[in-house]
């Protein structure tokens, strides 16, 4: 029989498993389990992760039919098939008055997926912190045999919470909703981080926007309100549909893929772009729908870098001399000298850096699990985002390996697992605190890493 090619959404991982199943239900995840007990298993969701996170050469499993949602009586939390896709879960939740307590920029990962990998929004916690159970299906020890456990409680809920796939298949989660709410939302351009740390206090949802070439902060003011949705809402999702997610990534695309050339990349940052962004425009709607936006129409790859709040400034400082550093030789702008070596792919960084703030989650491995026990400080993703197409991505690759491995050294940077992560075991070993008491609970559940792959191994496992 032919072997199944599977390709993740970027186009960044491919491979062919031995085996590719699409169990019916959580019982046919066991009788999977068991007849290939000898295979390495990993699971797949929507397959958005860019990381190596579900390739395997054994079985791989789909959880697409696992997608059963249940809301408990008390309608404080839900329990939901690890399949379900976060969109259909909101779709769910809005016909009971809820909603989740925390969304990323898209809702297509299924709850699993994005919970297995530490995905977040902004001002809230990361998912995976909200989640209060996990049933998993694993081999059990010293049998072997395929079995569910459920995980409730202490460091295992902690290490079930965000485990990239390593406890097992997870087959059902029970995470905590909240009754839906409404969000307000304006964007003003800044002049300095300062001014928008300032107005964090006024706006706790808010993210905010550094823009290659001209270097402004553009910030989506964000928080919660009573307020009905406004009269202007559609028209605000008209301009953000065809405005932001359709035109401007069309330029972006064309500009990067086809025109290739750096110098128009900074004049459309630098003269064209400012003019378009409708800045204090007020608006009120659904927090889903604000929340979310649909910048996956085109295919692309990104790195998400971590920084505490305290190393934010500095970091960005470097990420913008990294740009600089990295791109074509015609740039006016000096690369500082260190950072300048010759032979290396140009990379012209083309797409607005977004930074979000995450308060620290109850987990042992999140990206913002805890920077020291008992730390409490917030945590700045960082992300970096490259529409080229997959086979122009060298300088990308050689541009993200960089500015990973200098930010780890420079701020203690963490990188997200569901994203491109280039980071070595010893630099997450001094990342994550918690690291060895989650290898401890993993090597618990699965003493002969069956449920690894080899990049699991590298940058998680191997000590
Ligand atoms: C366009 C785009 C936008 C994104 N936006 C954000 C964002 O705003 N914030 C953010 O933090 N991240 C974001 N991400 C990253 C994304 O949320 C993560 O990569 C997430 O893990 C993808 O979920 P998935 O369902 O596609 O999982 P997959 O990519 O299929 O799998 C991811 C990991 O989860 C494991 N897994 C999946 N299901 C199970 C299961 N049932 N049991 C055990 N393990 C399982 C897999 O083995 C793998 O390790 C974005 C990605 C894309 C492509």
């Amino acid at each position: 029989m032919a072997k199944t090619l599977v390709h993740n959404f970027g186009k960044n991982v491919s491979f062919s498993p031995t085996v590719f199943a699409e169990p019916k239900n959580e019982h046919g995840v066991i009788e999977l389990l068991r007849q290939h007990r000898g295979l390495p298993v990993r699971v797949m969701g929507s397959r958005h992760a860019w990381s190596d996170a579900i390739k395997t050469d054994g079985l791989l499993i789909s959880t697409r039919h696992l997608t059963q949602i249940q809301l408990n009586p008390n309608r404080q939390s839900v329990r939901v098939g690890s399949g379900c896709k976060i969109k259909h879960l909101l779709k769910f939740l809005k016909r009971h008055g809820l909603t989740l307590p925390s969304v990323g920029l898209i809702d297509e990962q299924t709850i699993a997926g994005a919970t297995a990998t530490g995905t977040h929004g902004s001002g809230k916690h990361s998912l995976s912190h909200y989640i209060r159970r996990v049933r998993v299906a694993h081999y059990e020890e010293p049998s072997g045999a395929p079995v569910f456990s459920e995980l409730d409680n202490g460091a295992e809920l902690k290490a079930a919470k965000c485990s990239l796939g390593l406890l097992g298949v997870i087959v059902e989660i029970e995470i905590e909703v909240r009754s839906a709410y409404q969000i307000e939302e304006h964007t003003e351009k800044h002049n300095s981080l300062t001014q928008i740390l300032e107005m964090e206090k006024q706006y706790p949802l808010q993210q905010f926007f550094l823009m290659p070439w001209s270097w402004d902060f553009y910030c989506q003011h964000r928080r919660e309100t009573s307020t009905a949705t406004s009269r202007t809402a559609l028209f605000y999702r008209v301009y953000w549909l065809l405005g932001i997610d359709w035109l401007l990534h069309v330029v972006i695309v064309l500009l990067t893929r086809f025109l290739g050339m750096p110098r128009f990349v900074r004049i459309f940052y630098q003269r064209i772009l400012p003019k378009t962004i409708i800045q204090n425009w007020l608006v009120t709607d659904d927090s889903h729908t604000i929340l979310t936006m649909d910048h996956d129409r085109f295919r692309h790859i990104e790195i998400e870098l971590f920084v505490l709040r305290s190393d934010l400034e500095a970091a960005l400082n470097h990420a913008r001399e990294m740009i600089i550093s990295f791109a074509d030789c015609s740039n006016p702008e000096q690369p500082p000298a260190s950072l300048n070596k010759q032979n290396r792919p140009p990379y012209c960084h083309h797409y607005p850096i977004c930074v979000r703030r995450i308060r620290t989650d109850d987990t042992l491995i999140s990206m913002t699990s805890p920077a020291e026990l008992d730390s409490e400080e917030d945590w700045y993703s960082i992300s970096f985002i490259s529409y080229q197409s997959p086979h122009q991505r060298s300088g990308f690759f050689e541009f993200a390996n960089s500015l990973a491995i200098s930010m780890e050294k420079k701020f203690n940077a963490r990188c997200h697992w569901g994203k491109f992560n280039p980071l070595s075991p010893s630099a997450n070993q001094k990342l994550f605190p918690q690291l060895r008491e989650f290898r401890e609970i993993v090597k618990r559940h699965d003493p002969e890493a069956r449920f690894a792959n080899p990049w699991l191994k590298k940058s998680i496992l191997d000590s």
